[in-house]
Parts: structure tokens; C-alpha cells; sequence
């Protein structure tokens, strides 16, 4: 595989607009997506033969995201795009390729610009490896991609912008939410208000969903406790949860979703060796870039969700600018004036985003201590709170690493890309410690499962 100067993993929205600017500036930079279709999560395409229109799948985006994909069909003569083709690892500059068919690839580009986005944030609770219960984000692929509902009587947990939205979306689809349970309450969003305000309009998309749902009888709670999704282990029939009051509820469902908002996908800039820092807001470890994305590993530029989960304006903003850096690295000429507005543009949303992560934050810390021993954490590979409890209080371990490597919680097919942040927590809850100083579990190659059998390279 011939190695082109530049080199971008993710046709999101992030992965898009720095592939234009590249294509602009003359260059021929090779897209890598493991997507057959590029769009990324939030501008994700119906598969070939479906008929709904932009507004029908994108609501108040479809303009964006009608944008991104027309930029992409317009940019394919002029760059070297590969769908379904996965970056499986990154070492000493060298990206590995591998595409559907099995053939695999290694690439040393002058530049690497990694656009990987996010993936939900999910904190256990008994119950939750049931049929019917899905993320808040695979609840929303299966009415975007599939036009399939989750269920006829849907209950929604979690907390984020994601909760409201997926819900309405239901809604307007003719599947009518019967329940949305926010583990936040008034005093989260009054935190966050002041910078939420930084973007009015998304305030106001955001309360118009609430209105919608309240007027069409959606029972919403908020500030409450998550306890279990009850079912026969065949099928979810309801989640029980404590309301503001401290009394325990239930609701009947058939289907349910849950999520608190994203989790970056960071782990090809950890297999580079780019430094990471816990972000006490969004509280999470995110790896570290400047504003324009380079990293401290040459030649590495990051953007997107998979560096500041600032959402797909953020993302679009952060590709351009990535690639920026990379062409001003390189020598090329850039646009003083371009790059000055985007990070004026990008600062502004970073703030939103903040304020987002105020309103509605993760509660994992709360839930961890009472989370209880038989609940699974890591379903890859079944390793339950108390398994993981032991580990860190029979057995030693003081972070998250040593305690993969003693009960293999992270150790499956997902790398932990869902149990890794609730298995901190509960590692932190343990320890009596404050998260941030149990680490973050280790990226491994290969990021996702591979076909086993590996032809000669194309
Ligand atoms: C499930 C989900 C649903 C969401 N829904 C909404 C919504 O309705 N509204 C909203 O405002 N925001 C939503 N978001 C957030 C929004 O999608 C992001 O803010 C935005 O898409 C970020 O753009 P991005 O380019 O950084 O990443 P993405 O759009 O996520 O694109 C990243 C791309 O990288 C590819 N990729 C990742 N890793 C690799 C790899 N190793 N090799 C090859 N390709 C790779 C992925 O296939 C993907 O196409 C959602 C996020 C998720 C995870």
C-alpha cells in the first residue's frame, strides 16, 4: 500500500472537513472509515433502498448533515476514500489497515489525523445484559439506520442532550416514549446554564423536546436514582428506579435504552503514546492536543468527539483545523484568518460543552458504591462489581490496569470500551479514592476484533 502524505481515520464530520481542507489545498489524502457510508454517528446514512428524507432522519440537522455527505461525494475524484476499512493499531508512526475482505495494509504517512468520535457512556445496573434494553445511541441506529423501533412501550434512563433527544425522536417516529428517567435534576442544569447559553437555539431544541414529550404524556422524572431493569432474563419488563423523593418506582416497558452521554474514542492516540489528562467535567481521561489538534507525538493531529466531545459542530471545526495544523506543519501555506475564526468557533463550543457536561453529569460516581456485588460490568467477559470489589480488596489492585489483569474486567472484545469507565469508578468506590487517581485502562491493539484469517497486503 503506497503511502500517501496525509492520512485520515474516521469519515465523520471531523474526519470530512479535514479531508476538504487537505483536497483544497491540493492534496490527495487517503479517508480510512470502518462505515460503508460516510457521515459519521450523528449524520449516520439509512442503508441502500431506504427512502426517508434528510428532515424525516435528521430533524433540525438535516441541512448539516446534507452538507457533509454532499462534501464527501464531491471530494471522492480528489482523495483516496476506503469505507469498511478499520485502523486496527498505531505504533512508531505506522497505521494499520485492515479493510472487509481481510486484506491488510500498513501505512507511514507524514501526517495522521485521527477523527475516531465517541461511543455512549454506560454505567451498569442489575439487569441491564436483558433483550430489549439497548445504549441511548443504539436505540437511536436502530430507528435512523433501520427504521426499527426498540419496542411499543419504551422507557429512556441516562442523562446528556442524547436522553431527550432519542426520546422525541421515538416520538415523532409514532413510538411513543412511555417514561424518560434524568439522573439529573434542576440544580445540575442551573450549573451548566450559563455556558449552555453560548448557543441559545440548541437550549431551545433541547426544551421543545421536553415540551413535546410532556404534552404527549410521556411520564418525565428527573433527578433520579437508577435501580434495576427487571425482566425473566428473555425479555426487559420494566425499570425500577427511586424518584426525587427517595420513594421506589416501577415502570412496565418492552423495551428499554440508557446512557449518559459519550465516551471519546481515544484508544489510537494511547497506542501512539499521546499523554492523556482527566477532564474533572466530563470525567473521563481525554488525550491531550493543542487547539489546533497536534499532539505530542509528531506528525499526530487529533479532532473531533475522540478529543474534546465537543459534538459535530465542534467536530467539523476541530477536523478543519487539524488539518491546518498538519499543512502549516508540513510547510504549505495556511489561511491566518480561517484558522483564527474556527478557533474562536471552537473555543465557543468547547464552553457549550462544558456547560452540557455540568447540566446533565455522569453519575457513575454516585452509583458505584451501591451498585450490587452479582451485577455484571463487563459483559464481554461476565465479570461482575463484586468480582471486580475483589480484586481491587483481596487481591490488591490499586488502578485499573492490575485490576484487568487479575479478574480480566476490559479484557474482551469491546477492550472496555463500556465496562472501562464504570469499572473505574467502582475500582475508585472501593479504594475510597477520587477516580482520576485509579487511571484510565490501557488502549490495545487491536482496537476492534479482527478476521482471523489475513491475506497478503493489496
Ligand atoms: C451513538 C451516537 C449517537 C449520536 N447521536 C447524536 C445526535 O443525534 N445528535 C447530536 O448532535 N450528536 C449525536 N452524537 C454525537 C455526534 O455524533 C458527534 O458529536 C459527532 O458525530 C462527532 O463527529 P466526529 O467526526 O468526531 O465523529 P463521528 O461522527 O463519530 O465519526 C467517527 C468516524 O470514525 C470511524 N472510526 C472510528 N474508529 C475507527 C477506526 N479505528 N478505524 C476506522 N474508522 C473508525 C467511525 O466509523 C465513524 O464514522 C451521537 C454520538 C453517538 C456515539
Amino acid at each position: 500500500m503506497a503511502t500517501p502524505d496525509f492520512v485520515i481515520v474516521g469519515a465523520g464530520p471531523g474526519g470530512i472537513r479535514a479531508a476538504e481542507v487537505l483536497a483544497a489545498a491540493g492534496e490527495r489524502p487517503l479517508l480510512a472509515d470502518e462505515g460503508h457510508a460516510g457521515g459519521g454517528q450523528i449524520y449516520r446514512r439509512q442503508p441502500e433502498g431506504f427512502r426517508r428524507d434528510a428532515r424525516t432522519l435528521y430533524g433540525t440537522e438535516a441541512d448539516k448533515a446534507v452538507a457533509v455527505h454532499r462534501t464527501l461525494e464531491a471530494l471522492r475524484p480528489h482523495i483516496d476514500y476506503r469505507p469498511r476499512t478499520l485502523a486496527w493499531a498505531l505504533r512508531d508512526g505506522e497505521l494499520h489497515l485492515i479493510d472487509e475482505a481481510g486484506r491488510a495494509g500498513v501505512l507511514r504517512p507524514k501526517a495522521l489525523i485521527v477523527a475516531a468520535g465517541a461511543t455512549d457512556r454506560i454505567f451498569p445496573l442489575p439487569g441491564w445484559t436483558q433483550p430489549g434494553i439497548y445504549t441511548l445511541g443504539a436505540a437511536q441506529i436502530a430507528l435512523k439506520a433501520q427504521a426499527m423501533a426498540i419496542g411499543s412501550r419504551i422507557v429512556f434512563m441516562g442523562a446528556g442532550p442524547l436522553l431527550y433527544l432519542v426520546a422525541w425522536q421515538y416520538w415523532k417516529a409514532g413510538a411513543a416514549p412511555v417514561a424518560v428517567l434524568d439522573t439529573s435534576g434542576l440544580r445540575d442544569r442551573l450549573r451548566g446554564l450559563g455556558r449552555m447559553l453560548s448557543r441559545p437555539a440548541v437550549v431551545m431544541n433541547g426544551l421543545r423536546y421536553i415540551r413535546d414529550l410532556r404534552r404527549a404524556g410521556v411520564a418525565l422524572y428527573s433527578d433520579i436514582t437508577p435501580l434495576a431493569f427487571e425482566g425473566d432474563g428473555t425479555a426487559v419488563a420494566g425499570v425500577r428506579f427511586r424518584d426525587s423523593r427517595g420513594q421506589e418506582r416501577r415502570i412496565a416497558c418492552d423495551g428499554a435504552a440508557f446512557g449518559y452521554h459519550l465516551r471519546a474514542e481515544s484508544q489510537l492516540a494511547d497506542l501512539a503514546g499521546v499523554p492523556f489528562a482527566f477532564h474533572p467535567l466530563l470525567r473521563q481521561f481525554l488525550p491531550q492536543a493543542d487547539a489546533m489538534g497536534r499532539t505530542a507525538v509528531g506528525g499526530l493531529y487529533l479532532a473531533g468527539d475522540g478529543v474534546q466531545l465537543a459534538g459535530a459542530d465542534g467536530a467539523e471545526a476541530m477536523g478543519r483545523l487539524a488539518a491546518f495544523a498538519a499543512l502549516e506543519d508540513l510547510g504549505r501555506p495556511v489561511d491566518g484568518k480561517a484558522v483564527a475564526a474556527l478557533l474562536r468557533q471552537n473555543a465557543r463550543l468547547r464552553r457549550f460543552r462544558d456547560g452540557v457536561a455540568a447540566a446533565f453529569p455522569w453519575p457513575g460516581g454516585r452509583l458505584a458504591g451501591d451498585l450490587p456485588d452479582e451485577t455484571i460490568v463487563c459483559r464481554c467477559e461476565e465479570v461482575t462489581a463484586g468480582t471486580l470489589r475483589r480484586a481491587v480488596r483481596d487481591l490488591g489492585a490499586p488502578e485499573v490496569n492490575r485490576a484487568k489483569a487479575l479478574c480480566r474486567v476490559g479484557m474482551g472484545r469491546c477492550q472496555g470500551r463500556y465496562c472501562g469507565l464504570a469499572g473505574a469508578e467502582i475500582v475508585a468506590a472501593e479504594l475510597g479514592r477520587p477516580v482520576a487517581d485509579v487511571g484510565r485502562l490501557r488502549g490495545q491493539a487491536p482496537v476492534r476484533p479482527l478476521p482471523a484469517i489475513v491475506e497478503s497486503a493489496p
